[in-house]
């Protein structure tokens, strides 16, 4: 018997149960006391169905939180984060495109990943911005950065989107030489992760020094420098890809 989960949001937040451990909701219908929710069914498998919804209840009853998507990665199973995302994701694409952008017309859902205007029968699927992140090696040591727009106090990695017309790698060699002014090569696949804030892909890769002085070219960065496993700055938290690229450089050793 296929399981049912509802993933409701709230601005950004998501609807957890809090029993002994938190969980998405399950069951056939969405809890009596959300009143204006419209379920959008988005995943359909042997085993599960799941339906995203949004609603502007901000009172939860007893046993029921509001939870914001980043931080339900620490409270949830990372299959359920994971589809947490995409829940969000559909809906941000839902919001976003109420009409067509040929003709004007409504959208409606084609299929539970596509939409499809009603007038001139235009298809369209959500986009992803992708972007890159690099951890930069010279020698023993990485390349770290500190973004102006970091809402924490840590160091983390050179990123940026990709622009249109731009392989990954030219997007990986133009964000590190605008950013900190260095050259680099041997540009080498870490891994991909979905990053649903709003629509992201991110793509790590692992890079290393050619030349350069370090310096912060192009104002995005406050900070900028090379450091060794022995002597690491505060740096992000699990969630993230750039933690990941930093891990997989701390356990080479
Ligand atoms: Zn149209």
């Amino acid at each position: 018997m296929q399981e049912t989960l509802h993933y409701i949001f709230n601005q950004g937040r998501i609807m957890l149960h809090k029993g002994e451990k938190y969980d998405i909701l399950r069951g056939k219908d969405v809890p009596t006391f959300v009143t204006d929710a419209l379920p959008h069914l988005f995943v359909e498998t042997a085993d599960t169905i799941a339906y995203a919804s949004s609603t502007a209840l901000e009172e939860l009853p007893e046993g029921y939180e509001w939870v914001g998507l980043r931080e339900s990665y620490h409270l949830l199973p990372k299959p359920l984060y994971l589809q947490a995302g995409k829940a969000s994701e559909i809906l941000y694409f839902d919001t976003h495109h109420r009409h067509c952008g040929l003709c004007g017309a409504p959208m409606r859902w084609n299929t539970p990943i596509s939409k499809c205007c009603t007038a001139c029968g235009e298809e369209i699927w959500p986009q992803l911005s992708t972007a890159i992140i690099v951890l930069v090696h010279r020698g023993e040591e990485a390349l770290l950065v500190k973004a102006k727009n970091f809402r924490r106090n840590y160091y983390g990695l050179v990123a940026g989107f990709v622009e249109t017309g731009e392989s990954l790698e030219e997007c990986v060699q133009r964000e590190v030489y605008e950013e900190t002014g260095i050259t680099i090569t041997n540009i080498r696949y870490h891994g991909s992760q979905p990053w649903p804030y709003p629509m992201g892909l991110m793509v790590g890769f692992h890079a290393d020094y050619v030349e350069g002085d370090v310096s912060l070219l192009d104002g995005e960065l406050s900070a900028a420098a090379f450091f060794g496993r022995d002597n690491l700055p505060p740096i992000p938290e699990k969630l993230s890809m750039a933690r990941r690229l930093i891990d997989s450089w701390i356990d080479e050793v």
